[in-house]
């Protein structure tokens, strides 16, 4: 019987657990106050009280309720965009800034797992991005001269390089990228949450901020048990924005992403699938996904939500795609289906707000949050305390709403429910 109905599905039963946490409490005052608890905002929190910074933090529901909680677990050495279309958008100076920046981001990721020993399923092992058609490998070829260019270590594999890596003779070649890693996604950001508190933040769940307003030159941060008063906030909701912040919705299109998780592997098929433990994902527009967890179970995920009605098409698109593409795992039963909501923008690129009152955010990592939440985090730890703005790779722009946004959702989800209907049929 698949357990689909939890949102967090595999992660919320294999994490470590999390941090116990209560709710604001009466009147409390702070220096800076954060909005969210996942890797955007606990970094922040993690980085100003290293440097002793007072800090609270918020979250309406629990920590990791948000993508922090239920994504792929990839940590990914830059955006989904080919590095040439980052500059193309975003113009030479931020364009390659953000690509430095995020390129080093799954360092961090990793150097605070060790740092703070997080229990995490933490494997270092690269990423293959997969080509699905011939096509999509001279896609794969301007990619690598692309990173080449730029000295990072990336590495075209041939078809039965590929093949041998994967498990799978289904793919024409393979990017690897050794800069990215796994990690198990909610034991990362509780982690995050723990060192946080060990450093002396304050975080309190649930508490969702219902009202913000500035009072005598300070904000007022409302939460239905109690009110913080602090000079500066950080807004940290991405993909889930609630109460204070629900109009954030509008800048972004709802685009939700599913994964399967089936029971552990055999032992002997395990030797047989992704052995070298990347994560992989491919080439096609409606992207699919494929990693182990630690126990060995196989996920496979795409582009569709599996809480409503699309969960049909979508499972049965599952059970055939791992009987094409790992048909030595076809037997395994299916025992968790989960979705998450990505914060993403029409043209791919993360937005960056900061008012004169200070308010600061960064936001819309579009599915590639792990490395840059953490990261973006940190640095906006950093410009709190002082530093330039010019160590943020991003513009500031005023929050915008997309008029489409509802059409363009369903036309994703639609379109991937067809896509899905009729995939790997034959
Ligand atoms: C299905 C899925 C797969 C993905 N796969 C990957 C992947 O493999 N690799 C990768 O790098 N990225 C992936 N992502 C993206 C990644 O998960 C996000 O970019 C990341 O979680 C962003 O972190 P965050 O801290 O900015 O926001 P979130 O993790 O979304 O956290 C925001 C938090 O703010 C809280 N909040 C909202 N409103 C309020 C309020 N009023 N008061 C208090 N708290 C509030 C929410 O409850 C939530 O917990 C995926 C996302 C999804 C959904």
């Amino acid at each position: 019987m698949i357990n689909h109905k939890k949102t967090h599905g595999l992660w919320a039963d294999t994490a470590q657990p999390g941090p116990n946490l209560t709710s604001v409490d009466g009147d409390q005052k702070a220096e800076i106050a954060i909005v969210g608890g996942g890797y955007t905002g606990l970094s922040a929190a993690l980085h100003l009280a290293e440097a002793g910074t007072d800090v609270i933090l918020l979250e309406a529901e629990h920590i990791g309720y948000g993508g922090a909680g239920r994504n792929v677990g990839f940590v990914n050495a830059g955006l989904w965009l080919k590095p040439d279309d980052v500059v193309n958008r975003m113009g030479e100076k931020y364009g390659e800034q953000l690509l430095e920046v995020l390129g080093a981001s799954p360092n961090l990721v990793f150097q605070l797992i060790e740092k703070h020993n997080i229990q995490c399923e933490a494997v270092r092992n690269g990423t293959l991005h997969c080509a699905h058609s011939p096509s999509g490998f001279k896609e794969l070829q301007q990619r690598e001269a692309q990173w080449h260019r730029r000295g990072a270590p990336v590495k075209l594999l041939s078809r039965e390089e590929a093949a041998a890596r994967i498990g799978s003779d289904s793919f024409h070649g393979a990017l690897f990228d050794e800069r990215a890693g796994t990690i198990q996604p909610l034991s990362f950001v509780y982690g995050l949450a723990r060192a946080a508190q060990d450093s002396g933040a304050r975080l309190h769940a649930p508490s969702p901020v219902t009202e913000l307003k500035r009072e005598a030159g300070l904000w007022r941060l409302d939460t239905p048990t109690g009110r913080i008063t602090a000079k500066t906030v950080i807004q940290a909701t991405l993909g889930y924005p609630s109460f204070a912040f629900q109009d954030r919705n509008k800048e972004m299109i709802p685009f939700n992403y599913f994964q399967f998780a089936t029971e552990p592997l055999p032992e002997d098929t395990l030797k047989t699938v992704l052995p070298g433990r990347e994560g992989a994902l491919d080439t096609n527009p409606i992207l699919s996904s494929f990693r182990l967890d630690q126990a060995g179970r196989l996920m496979v995920g795409s582009v569709g939500q599996v809480e409503k009605m699309g969960y049909a098409v979508h499972e049965n698109w599952a059970r055939r795609t791992i009987r094409k593409v790992f048909p030595q795992a076809d037997s395994v039963p299916l025992s968790y289906a989960w979705n998450g909501r990505i914060a993403m923008t029409p043209d791919h690129i993360p937005r960056f707000h900061m008012s004169k009152e200070n308010m600061i955010s960064v936001t819309s990592y579009n599915g590639r949050g792990i490395g840059p939440g953490t990261m973006f985090g940190k640095l906006l730890a950093q410009l709190v305390l002082g530093a330039s703005i010019d160590t943020i790779p991003l513009p500031v722009t005023r929050p915008k709403g997309i008029l489409t946004r509802n059409f363009r959702g369903l036309f994703y989800e639609t379109g991937a429910r067809m896509y899905h209907f009729v995939q790997r049929r034959v």
